[in-house]
Parts: C-alpha cells; structure tokens; sequence
C-alpha cells in the first residue's frame, strides 16, 4: 500500500500566500541544525565505504565532535544529531555528551551503508541495530532517522513504513535535488506527514532555496562549504522572511581540514569531501552567531505545531 501523503507542497504555497500579506520577521524564524555524527572515513562514500576497511584508518571523531559539541555549547545552539551506530559502539561517552547537553538524538543508519543497497529486511535489521547502540551507549531511544548520503527514493518505497515500525516519528532523508548520489527532485520542499498503515512520520526534508526554476541546495555539506557565506546568509534570511526555517546539516570531519586522505580517494571526492575544508568551521561559526536554531523536533516552523 503506498503511503498517503499531506502538507508539503501544498503548505508551502498557502504559507507562501499568507507571508506575502505579513512577512514574518527573519529573526522570529527557528532553523534546525542537524549533524551526521560519523567518522571521517564513513562519510568517504565511493572509496574506502565498505566496514571491512575501517579499522585502518585513525578515529577523528573524538576531537572533531568535541571541537562541534564545544562551539554549540558556547552558542548555546540545539542541534539534532543523527547519530552512525558504530560510532555509538566505539564512543559511547561521546553520545552521552551529545545526549547530556540537550541535542536530539537520531540515527544514521548503523553501519553507513547506503538505504536504497538494503533490502526491506535488512533495512530493518539495520535501523533495530542503530536503536539497540545508541540506547546501550546513553539510554535514549532515537525517535528521528537520516539516510546515509539520503540513500531513499525509488528504490526504497517501504521506507516509511519501516520507520513507523521502528517508532521513528521524524525521518530527514530526503533531499529535494537531482544530484549525482542522492535526491527526490519531485518530492515537496517543505516538511510533509507521511500517513503508514503502522503511524505516521513527519518527513523534514533538507531546505534548497527556489531558484531560476529549480530548487538549489546551500545549507550543508559541499554545497555550504563552496559557497561564499554572504550566500548561504541570503538565502537563510530570504526563506526566514517568508515564515520558513532552514534545515542545515553538517558532519564533524568537516570541521577537521586535516583528516587523512586514503590513496583511494576518488576525483570526485577530492572536491565533494576535501574540497572547502579550511573555512568550514568559521562559517559555521558565523551561521551560530547570525541565526537562531532549534532541533528537528521542537522547530515549530519547521514541523507546524509541535
Ligand atoms: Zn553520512
């Protein structure tokens, strides 16, 4: 049965209608920060991807999460952590930091593997795993999901129904572009409820800014980083003036510009993961200072009353 689907699309354009009568102001607008809490080597997504290479390779995530959970605490920011359940195995203090400083917690599927390489069993496997590492390693139960490189899609239409299966209520994997690796081009830019037999789930997809015709992708990864901040802040500030958060998301080794680089790397992946690297974290710096965040879960304009 397919999952029915409200909001979205058709919120978007009576919230974009009522906003042109009162422009909220951008500063009364919560956007959400999210973090994919893995280690550099996880997030390498054509070279070095598969489990059996990682013990190899030197954990950075240590620092480099210490670095990011530092600055949110100094900006007294709340970000929304989806957390790898390997990760939570190898760290488990790091979740209880996560945990204890008031950040939701989610998941990042638990070993990094791609949704949409899964079957529907093994997806399921694999989503009970990541609970059963991060409610060992801090006692929350995660109740939000993030794909890995926003694996879902076609390939993947009981997505959601696993979710609910699972007691996720929010899911954020879908990224509303046509990219190379990921992206739901037709799917509605802003947070829908999908309706399953089994419950149903709030989708927040990852914010892209209408432009020239097609949506544009600014707030995280590749695409904040290559950016000029002026242009990331423009955006931000022009979605905010109608009434809508931003979801950003990001990942620790971004914030670490001198992570090894395995012979392996790809061409592609000299720039999409080592590209930008050197001002990351003083844009993000920026961005905590301009802006005002919340989580996934209490962004009111992000995900309507809650
Ligand atoms: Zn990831």
């Amino acid at each position: 049965m397919k999952p029915r689907v409200h909001g979205g699309g058709s919120t978007a354009a009576s919230r974009q209608g009522e906003m042109e009568k009162h422009e909220a102001p951008a500063e009364a607008v919560s956007n959400a920060l999210t973090i994919d809490f893995e280690d550099w080597y996880q997030g390498l997504t054509s070279s070095s991807r598969r489990p059996q290479d990682w013990a190899r390779f030197e954990r950075r995530i240590q620092n480099a999460g210490t670095w990011l959970l530092d600055k949110l605490a100094q900006h007294r920011v709340r970000a929304t952590f989806f957390i790898v359940g390997e990760v939570a195995r190898e760290h488990p203090e790091l979740v209880r930091r996560i945990a204890a400083q008031g950040h939701t917690i989610g998941m990042h599927g638990d070993m990094h593997q791609r949704v949409d390489s899964m079957n529907r069993a093994e997806f399921a496997a694999d989503i009970r795993a990541n609970i059963a590492a991060i409610e060992k390693a801090s006692g929350v139960v995660p109740r939000c999901f993030r794909a890995p490189c926003f694996s879902v899609g076609k390939l993947t239409p009981w997505l959601w129904e696993e979710l609910a299966i699972a007691g996720v209520s929010v899911d954020s994997s879908v990224f509303p572009v046509r990219s190379l690796l990921y992206g739901m081009p037709e799917a509605p830019p802003t947070p829908y409820v999908v309706e399953t037999r089994y419950g149903a789930v709030t989708e927040v997809p990852v914010t892209t800014v209408p432009m020239m015709g097609t949506n544009l992708p600014f707030s995280g990864g590749f695409y904040f980083r290559a950016l000029p901040y002026r242009a990331v802040a423009f955006a931000t500030r022009r979605l905010n003036a109608r009434g809508q958060g931003v979801v950003f998301y990001f990942h620790p080794w971004e914030f670490d510009p001198d992570h090894p680089r395995p012979d392996s790397t790809t061409r592609r992946e000299a720039l999409s993961h080592y590209g930008f690297l050197s001002t990351a974290g003083q844009k993000f710096i920026q961005l905590l200072k301009q802006f005002k965040f919340s989580t996934v879960l209490s962004g009111s304009s992000l995900v309507g009353s809650e």
